[in-house]
C-alpha cells in the first residue's frame, strides 16, 4: 500500500520539504507522497491524532509547534529532549517518536567544509536553532565553543548547559579574529543595517556559516565573503536535516549534494557551497 508523509506548520505553503523528500522517495523507487498540511495552534492535537488514525507513516513538524508537539508524541529521542524541540516523527505499530535532526543537520554540513574542530568556534544567537547546534557541536567534538547573543542571558544559558563559554556581544565582535569558525544562527538576515553581529574584527581565513537560506546570500554572509572568508549558507542544514529524517523513515541515506543544488536552483541562486 503506499505510504504517506507529512510536514506539518503554520504557515506552510512555502516549505521545500514536500519537493525534497518526494524527489528522494522517487528516486528510491518508494511508493510513498509527503504532503505539506497547515496546521494552526489550536488543532494541533486533533491533527496528531488524526495523523495516528489515518496510518501516517512518519512527518516533520515546523514552526510554531515543534515544542507544543511533545506532550502529543509517545516517546523522545535524547537529542530531542535536549533541546526540548521535535522537528522530526518516526512512527512504529502507531507509536510515534520525536526527533531533532536540525542541530545534526547543520554539523553535518559544516563538517563538508574544512574546519578545525580544535580551533575556536562562536555561535552568534541563543534561540531554538542555536541550541540545537551547540549541542550537536559539542557532540561532534568540537572542543572550544563560545555563544553570543542579543539577550546575553540567553547565551550564558545555553553556554552553562553544553559546556561552552558565553560572550558578551562587545566582547565577541572584539575577538571575532580568533575564531576558526563563526556560524550565524540568528532571525536576522533580510536588511543590509541589521547585523547580528560586526564584522569588522572577523580575519580573513575563517569558516563562516549563516544558517538562514532564503536569501541565499544574507548581508551578514556577503561581508564575511568580502573579506575572504568561507562562506556556507543553510542550504546545506536544511537538506541534511532533511535527509537524517528520510534515513530514520526509510534506512537509506539519500544523495544530498544533488539535493543542495536542486534547491539553490529553486531559490534562484547558483550553488556557492
Ligand atoms: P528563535 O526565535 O528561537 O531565536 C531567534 C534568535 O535570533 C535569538 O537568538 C534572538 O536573540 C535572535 N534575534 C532575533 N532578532 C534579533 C535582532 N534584531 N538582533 C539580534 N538578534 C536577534 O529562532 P530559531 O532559532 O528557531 O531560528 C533562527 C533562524 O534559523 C530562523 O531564521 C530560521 O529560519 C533559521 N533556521 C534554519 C534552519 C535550516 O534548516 N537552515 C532550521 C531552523 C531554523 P534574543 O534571544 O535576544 O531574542
Amino acid at each position: 500500500m503506499k505510504k504517506w508523509y507529512a510536514v506539518i506548520g503554520d504557515p506552510i505553503s512555502h516549505s521545500l520539504s514536500p519537493f525534497m523528500h518526494d524527489y528522494w522517495f522517487q528516486q528510491h523507487g518508494i511508493d510513498a507522497s509527503y504532503i505539506p498540511l497547515h496546521v494552526e495552534p489550536a488543532d494541533l492535537q486533533h491533527a496528531i491524532e488524526s495523523m495516528k488514525l489515518l496510518g501516517i507513516s512518519g512527518f516533520n513538524i515546523t514552526l510554531p509547534h515543534k515544542q507544543a508537539v511533545i506532550p502529543l508524541l509517545d516517546q523522545l529521542d535524547e537529542t530531542a529532549q535536549h533541546m526540548n524541540a521535535v522537528n522530526t516523527v518516526s512512527v512504529k505499530d502507531r507509536s510515534f517518536k520525536g526527533f531533532n535532526t536540525d542541530g545534526d543537520g547543520f554539523v553535518r554540513s559544516l563538517l563538508s567544509y574544512p574546519v578545525d574542530k580544535e580551533k575556536a568556534l562562536l555561535i552568534v544567537g541563543a534561540g531554538g536553532a542555536a541550541r540545537g547546534i551547540a549541542f550537536a557541536l559539542e557532540r561532534a567534538g568540537f572542543t572550544d565553543i563560545s555563544i553570543t547573543n542579543r539577550t546575553f542571558r540567553r547565551a550564558q544559558e545555553l553556554a552553562l548547559e553544553t559546556g561552552s563559554k558565553a560572550l558578551v556581544m562587545a566582547d565577541a565582535e572584539a575577538q571575532l579574529s580568533d575564531f576558526g569558525t563563526v556560524i550565524q544562527t540568528t532571525s536576522v538576515g533580510l536588511t543590509e543595517e541589521a547585523l547580528p553581529i560586526s564584522l569588522t574584527h572577523l580575519g580573513s581565513g575563517s569558516v563562516v556559516a549563516d544558517i538562514i537560506y532564503n536569501p541565499l546570500e544574507t548581508p551578514f554572509l556577503k561581508q564575511a565573503e568580502a573579506k575572504g572568508c568561507l562562506v556556507l549558507n543553510g542550504v546545506g542544514m536544511f537538506v541534511n536535516q532533511g535527509a537524517i529524517a528520510f534515513e530514520k523513515w526509510t534506512g537509506i541515506r539519500p544523495d544530498t549534494e544533488e539535493m543542495i543544488k536542486l534547491i539553490t536552483e529553486k531559490l534562484g541562486g547558483n550553488h556557492v557551497n
